[in-house]
């Protein structure tokens, strides 16, 4: 988290907005998730053809309460549910069998994964709009809009009783030369980006080439995304940046 924190300190100096940051084990201890979960086990056959179609089953997990290990694959995890709360039984081959209960007001660990993630998120934040002086906006990258935003956010919801709808907005998609989201998993995975300038593939190497002005200089660019929306509704090349940086840019 170091780079990202340096990152969100430099924006927000700049914005002048303050920042906190909670961490998915939080995230998962929120009451309206977790009532959110229980709702969806209870509704299983409609939230897997709508979250998972091509899946056998819902994707929830937890790992051993005493190591913390746990399995990427579900096979070896029991799970049942009622109204009120879901029963996850695992095995870890160093403490034995374990149980994990998920109830609203408990805190014991489950973990879920990104299409339910951002459905339960949905959840707590119409939740958390309640509360006085709220507003919640949920802000993420362009590839989660569309259909995604459109019919599995928003039908999950329905279906979990909600009318009213959490404020979206999509930040423009980075991408590669061939036009494909710029990824930090694919360029893990193969050496993908060789030929990419290597200020670009990581934090580090940004700040060591550009400094931290390079960071003022990204702050006007996305900035004037804001002040003229045509900027901001439309998606950018790896390409553009580099532009930017050297200063050659843009109209
Ligand atoms: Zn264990």
């Amino acid at each position: 988290m170091s780079g990202f924190n340096e990152i969100l300190t430099s924006i927000s100096s700049l914005s002048k907005i303050s920042f906190s940051v909670r961490k998915y084990v939080d995230f998962q201890k929120n009451k309206y998730v977790r009532k959110a979960l229980i709702d969806i086990m209870n509704d299983k056959e409609f939230f897997k053809k709508l979250l998972f179609p091509s899946s056998t089953d819902l994707h929830i997990r937890t790992i051993c309460p005493i190591c913390g290990l746990g399995k990427k694959n579900i096979d070896k995890l029991q799970e049942s549910h009622n109204s009120s709360e879901i029963k996850l039984e695992g095995y870890c081959p160093i403490h034995g069998n374990y149980e994990i209960i998920v109830n609203e007001n408990n805190d014991e660990y489950v973990d879920i994964n990104t299409q339910f993630r951002d459905l339960t998120k949905g959840v707590a934040m119409i939740e958390e709009d309640k509360k006085e002086n709220t507003l919640t906006i949920m802000l993420d990258g362009g590839d989660w809009s569309g259909i995604w935003a459109q019919r599995m956010h928003t039908e999950g919801l329905v279906r979990l009783g909600f009318k009213e709808f959490p404020i979206r907005f999509f930040a423009p998609v980075i991408l590669d030369w061939s036009g494909a989201k710029f990824s930090k998993s694919l360029y893990l995975k193969n050496d993908a980006y060789k030929n990419i300038n290597s200020a670009f593939i990581n934090y580090n190497n940004f700040i060591n080439f550009y400094g931290l002005d390079g960071i003022n200089k990204l702050w006007s660019e996305v900035k004037s995304w804001i002040d003229e929306p045509k900027k901001f509704f439309r998606n950018y090349s790896i390409d553009y940046f580099q532009d930017v940086m050297e200063g050659n840019c843009c109209e």
